[in-house]
């Protein structure tokens, strides 16, 4: 069966979960938070930023692990994938992981950000945005492509 919506769904990877989304991206990001690196066990995760209105979860429902205080990181409980981040301070927004997407190259990133936190000997070597932060607090962006890391 075709799959043109397939940049829209998604799932875990033994499959018990699966979900959907409806609308255009609010935003696509590369995250290298310290949070999302350990979460992920990955130098770096991808985030698709939808409206919580257009998604819902199709088959069964993830599990919901508190971070920090008003973040949510939503995994499944029987193979471990990661997916999905609510936070207070993001309301009306559901992130997603790109890598989770049944067509990741659906969406395309716009920006790094937590780069602050991104790991020495990990760099990606795109022309976009890179923030030190995130959200309200990102601020411009410290660099456009990869930054030079001496003593990495
Ligand atoms: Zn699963
Ligand atoms: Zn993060």
């Amino acid at each position: 069966m075709a799959e043109a919506n397939g940049g829209r769904q998604g799932r875990c990877l033994c499959g018990a979960i699966t979900f959907a989304y409806e609308g255009k991206p609010l935003w696509v990001a590369h995250c290298h938070c310290e949070s999302c690196r350990r979460q992920t066990a990955s130098p770096v995760t991808t985030f698709v930023g939808v409206a919580d209105k257009g998604f819902r979860w199709s088959e069964g429902r993830p599990q919901v692990f508190e971070s920090s205080p008003g973040v949510r990181r939503s995994f499944c409980a029987r193979c471990g994938t990661p997916l999905a981040y609510e936070a207070d301070r993001y309301p009306g927004e559901v992130h997603l992981y790109v890598a989770t997407l049944d067509d990741p190259n659906a969406v395309e990133p716009s920006g790094h950000v937590h780069t602050a936190e991104q790991i020495a000997w990990f760099e990606v070597h795109d022309a976009l945005p890179r923030f030190a932060r995130s959200g309200s607090r990102a601020g411009k962006p410290v660099a456009y492509g990869p930054v030079r890391r001496d003593g990495a």
